[in-house]
């Protein structure tokens, strides 16, 4: 993985829309989209983001004063999303930092949750966690890498919960998803986790890439709601408006 300079960041954009995904679907919220991305996944809609040389580069102090130029009244909360935001960890521990100091807007990080060391530097900032795990059939990293992307979701989940932060959990699902798979993960995830630690359980379909039919979706809700009553199934809103 390309080593970024601390002092910069590779910036893919910063804009203002309506959250589409998870339990905060429909808040105002600006992104901070960084650059780069070392992942596959065969869904990802945000191919434009996955190069490390996307985007454009600006020193910490110019995304700060972009920030603050930017934001809107009203807003809910700043996403660090990218490709991938713990790339360049440093950089959003830095951002989101400087948010909370400004105070006020909640702050919340988008990631695949790669690196749990990484995780932990950014997680003190950070208020609301997305705990991302990748199904097998997503082809996110080669067969022998990921057992350990699971290890490192993992963790992030048990680092997020442990200091109190606002976790969900999301999980993409196609039609290719494998029940008994999909099964298991949930059992990991709540040995890992209480209910009461979680405030929401996404089930995301794949939207354009081998979507799942309403039986396949409800198949994977039923493994949920036993353990978990909160479960939803909630496809991204933005694309069903139209906007970014
Ligand atoms: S982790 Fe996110 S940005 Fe990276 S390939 Fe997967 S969906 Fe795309």
């Amino acid at each position: 993985m390309q080593k970024m300079n601390n002092n910069r960041i590779q910036l893919s954009e910063i804009f203002t829309s309506i959250e589409g995904e998870g339990p905060f679907f429909g808040t105002k919220t600006m992104f901070v989209r960084l650059a780069g991305c070392h992942l596959s996944c065969r869904w990802c809609d945000t191919t434009y983001a996955l190069g490390m040389n996307t985007g454009r580069s600006y020193s910490i102090c110019e995304v700060k004063d972009l920030i603050i130029e930017l934001l809107q009244p009203s807003t809910y909360k700043i996403n660090f999303t990218g490709g991938e935001p713990l790339i360049q960890h440093e950089a959003v521990a830095e951002l989101a930092k400087f948010m909370k100091q400004k105070g006020g807007l909640r702050t919340y990080i988008e990631s695949s949750c790669f690196d749990s060391f990484r995780f932990s530097e950014v997680l003190p900032y950070i208020d609301i966690c997305k705990i991302e795990f990748k199904m097998s059939d997503s082809k996110v990293v080669d067969h022998k890498n990921y057992s350990d992307l699971l290890h490192n979701e993992t963790q992030c989940l048990n680092l997020a919960v442990s200091q109190h932060k606002s976790t969900y959990i999301k999980i993409v699902v196609t039609n290719s998803t494998n029940l008994e798979e999909f099964r298991n993960l949930v059992k990991e995830i709540f040995e890992n986790a209480r209910a009461c630690d979680l405030i929401g359980f996404v089930i995301q379909p794949s939207y354009g890439v081998d979507e799942p039919p309403l039986s396949k979706l409800l198949g994977f809700y039923d493994c949920v709601f036993p353990v978990y009553e909160e479960v939803r199934i909630v496809p991204q809103l933005h694309k069903f408006i139209g906007v970014r």
